[in-house]
């Protein structure tokens, strides 16, 4: 045997599994088909800044975080607590009047805090803040807009800023998905203002990789698994590896090549990285577009920030970075260059004749589709010596991920044990 365990993947779950099952005193090999550790949270460095491979935020109050990774090193560059509202040629920002007193008559005299709508998003959202264990496995899940009518959520904090925003964290524009599960992510929003590590979003995987005892074998793609009477067998391009137990960790579009499962059904994201030599707006706010008639984005991009405002590490001193996201639902989410810059041109009201592109990133399968009822997901064994992990089998987020992958290191140690 090559060793205890083999992990097939180094994303957030087969990196977490692997570092679990090393702290069961097992010996691990960790193989992954890319040349990085991360998987779906990968940064590009590009001329000095730092595009992550998809924009996303680390929120440093999901429980999985708080317990294994150490944020403190990460130097986490925060976000403000808020957002900034587009809505038509009017803008403005909704933030934390306590965090951010100077917005803080602008947030109380704006369209989308009536006290109706606030009193139906604390209707909304407070079991979730006050007992969110109890959301777990509830049978009263239903639809995101079932939850927001029957909360009487009706205004314009659910058109202008709710729906929007939901929508670009879950990937998701129909309002089709788990109510439970956007309590869950936004009660994470209401306990910390999420951020972006100062070396970019890799460092996260990679802090948890620097932490195994065997380095990762990069280039290295598990082809097929072959269950025998005392092990596993893994094909790769470079030869055969044996294991006692095989954790199949590959992320939503390739556990069909090693497993008998589906692919399961996911959602994409895209975003454009542009550095512009001009600050086309202050502040460490995501916008948000309302300028729809009803609410929602008039162009492809739901979301938009500079990101250097919030992470000043993500561009050189005296640039700026802006991200742009789309969402692949949407007949626009491969919109052309020139339907995103005039969207953001709209957005920013100013020109991006002198922004350049830095990356577009493209991510299919970005997220698991997380439709009511709200199950959470155990590792599955597919086989008496093979088990599968990853965001699918948990939520799918950072916290899902690793907690996913966290479960799947428990379970193959305590069947090694057994
Ligand atoms: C654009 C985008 C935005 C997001 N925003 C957020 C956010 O703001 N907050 C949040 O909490 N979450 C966010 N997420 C979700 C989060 O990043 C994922 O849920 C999580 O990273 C999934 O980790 P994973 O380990 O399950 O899978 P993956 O990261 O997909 O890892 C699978 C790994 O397996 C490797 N692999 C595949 N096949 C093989 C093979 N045959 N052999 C060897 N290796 C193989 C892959 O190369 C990859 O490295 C976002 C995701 C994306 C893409």
């Amino acid at each position: 045997m090559d060793a205890d365990i083999i992990v097939i993947g180094a994303g957030l779950a087969g990196l977490q599994c692997a570092r679990r099952a090393e702290r069961h005193g097992h010996s691990v090999i960790v193989l992954e088909a890319g040349d990085a550790v991360g998987g779906r949270v990968q940064t590009d460095r590009i001329d000095g800044f730092l595009c992550d491979k998809g924009f996303q935020l680390l929120n440093p109050a999901y429980p999985s975080v708080r317990k294994w990774i150490d944020t403190s090193s990460l130097e986490l560059q925060k976000f403000g607590f808020g957002v900034v509202v587009r809505d038509g040629e009017a803008t403005s920002t909704l933030a934390h009047p306590v965090l951010h007193p100077a917005y803080a008559l602008e947030t109380l005299r704006s369209k989308q805090t009536q006290p109706r709508d606030l009193l139906a998003m604390a209707r909304w959202l407070g079991p979730s803040l006050l007992r969110p264990s109890r959301v777990y496995g509830s049978a009263r899940d239903t639809t995101l807009s079932t939850s927001f009518d029957a909360a009487g959520l009706a205004g314009r904090l659910r058109s202008d800023v709710l729906d929007t925003f939901l929508a670009g964290v879950l990937a998701d524009s129909s309002g089709e998905v788990s109510a439970d599960y956007a309590r869950l992510l936004m009660r994470f929003f209401v306990l910390s203002a999420p951020g972006l590590p100062r070396a970019g979003m890799q460092a996260l995987p990679q802090q948890m990789a620097d932490s195994l005892s065997a380095p990762v074998r990069f280039g290295v793609a598990g082809r097929d698994l072959q269950e025998t009477s005392d092990g596993v067998r893994v094909t790769t391009d470079s030869g055969t590896l044996s294991a006692s137990s095989v954790v199949v960790a590959v992320g939503s579009e390739n556990v069909a090549d090693l497993t008998p499962l589906t692919v399961p059904v996911t959602r994409g994201l895209t975003t454009w990285w542009f550095r512009a030599p001009e600050l086309p707006r202050r502040g460490p706010f995501l916008m948000l577009d309302a300028s729809r008639p009803g609410g929602g984005p008039a162009g492809p991009i739901w979301h938009t920030a500079v990101v250097s405002e919030a992470a000043p590490s993500y561009a050189p001193t005296g640039h700026h970075l802006i991200e742009a996201t789309t969402l692949l639902d949407q007949p626009d989410g491969l919109a052309t260059e020139g339907d995103i810059r005039r969207d953001l041109e709209r957005l920013y009201s100013t020109s991006t004749k002198d922004w350049d592109v830095l990356a577009h990133h493209v991510v299919q399968h970005a997220l698991p589709l997380q439709p009511p009822p709200l199950r959470d997901r155990h590792p599955l064994w597919t086989g008496p010596r093979v088990l599968v992990t990853g965001d699918h089998r948990g939520t799918g987020s950072i916290d899902g991920a690793l907690l996913a992958g966290d479960r799947a290191g428990e379970a193959v140690s305590e069947r090694l044990a057994s």
